[in-house]
């Protein structure tokens, strides 16, 4: 079955034709980045009017590039949440009057079920159960993945998300917006043992995570500096930071593989994408023979070729959506 697939929960619109739920025909990602560049962050009315402006050329776009038609389509898929409610409806509302024109069955899926599947498009071989974090802009989550469709949340964050954690340090480093691509590319330069950050591990045995408290105490590095009257050695602070983020992260992952005895410890998430990360949890899995798993950075990041593959899944089970579905902003998996 061939799925069109639509994404318009933050500040990308995106577009993709998947066939079985793990070939790609198309993915069609239109970044608003140098739009919200200038406010530091994405603002909520902005994206939306750019969903407007967008998401027809997008859709077109992805049919052209998979040569296709729309009357080649099965069914359509689209993220009803979490996410900007604003942003969400376009895409929704997209779907939906494709969905009843062309009587095709309408498919809602939940954004964070489909960062996970970004991992189904990339390695044709994995199949649930297996353990996955999703660390993306706005969550946090250990996941155990039972089998598609049944999701047990492990862990997640008591107060911010990784991602954001990145975002914030990168504001305060004065390195922009996004942060997490900045941060992961400064600390390249910099030595991730410069400065002992906190890291939150909170009570024995719990997979939840805690970012707030690194990120006052980076922040607190910062000022204590600039009341002295000197400057960060940035690429230290960013690998520094990075490296307590990390260390967390993937310590958490490989133990929540090791207890539910997960032959994959699975990344997702925009937050996927950091190289140290990688890095570090393809030693740890190597040690204890776990195989460490991620999508290419393309489909860490919001895309829909993510949503189309959850989509399918559902459509196999017979989970179709009503045509009064709405945009639910804080939807849990
Ligand atoms: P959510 O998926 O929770 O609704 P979102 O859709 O806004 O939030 P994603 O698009 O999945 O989030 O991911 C974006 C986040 O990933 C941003 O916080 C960004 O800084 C972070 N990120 C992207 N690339 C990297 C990287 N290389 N290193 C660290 N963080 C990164
Ligand atoms: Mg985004
Ligand atoms: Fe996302």
């Amino acid at each position: 079955a061939v799925i069109l697939a639509v994404e318009s929960s933050c500040d990308e619109t995106s577009a993709s034709l998947v066939r079985n739920g793990r070939e790609v025909l198309s993915n069609i990602i239109s970044s608003q980045i140098s739009v919200h560049k200038k406010f530091g962050g994405v603002v909520p009315e902005v994206a939306s009017r750019k969903h407007i402006e967008n998401i027809s050329q997008v859709i077109d776009l992805a049919l052209d590039e998979a040569g296709l038609k729309l009357d080649d389509i099965d069914g359509i898929a689209v993220t009803y949440g979490p996410g900007l409610v604003g942003a969400l409806l376009i895409g929704l509302t997209t779907a939906k009057a494709l969905a009843y024109a062309r009587k095709l069955p309408l498919i809602g899926v939940n954004h964070i079920e489909g960062h996970i599947y970004a991992n189904f498009i990339q390695h044709k071989e994995l199949e649930p159960p297996f353990v996955c974090l999703v660390a993306s802009g706005g969550h946090s989550h250990i996941v155990n993945v039972r089998s598609y469709g049944k999701y047990e949340i492990m862990g997640m964050t008591r107060d911010d998300a990784a991602g954001e954690a990145f975002d914030k340090i990168a504001r305060a480093l004065g390195l922009g917006y996004p942060g997490g691509p900045l941060v992961d590319k400064i600390a390249r330069e910099g030595n991730p043992h410069a400065i002992d950050f906190p890291r939150a591990y909170l009570e024995e045995g719990s997979y939840d995570f805690s970012f707030s408290g690194l990120k006052s105490a980076v922040l607190n590095f910062l000022n204590s500096l600039s009341m002295k009257g000197s400057s960060p050695d940035i690429p230290d602070v960013a690998a520094s930071f990075q490296q307590a983020v990390v260390d967390v992260l993937s310590d958490k992952l490989i133990a929540a593989a090791e207890e539910k005895k997960s032959p994959y410890a699975v990344l997702a998430g925009g937050v996927a994408a950091n190289s140290k990360l990688r890095e570090e949890l393809s030693n740890k899995g190597l040690e204890k023979g776990i195989k460490v798993l991620y999508p290419d950075p393309i489909l860490c990041t919001d895309n829909a070729a993510m949503i189309g593959s959850a989509g399918y899944y559902k459509l196999l089970r017979g989970e179709i959506s009503e045509m009064n579905l709405n945009a639910v902003p804080n939807l849990t998996l």
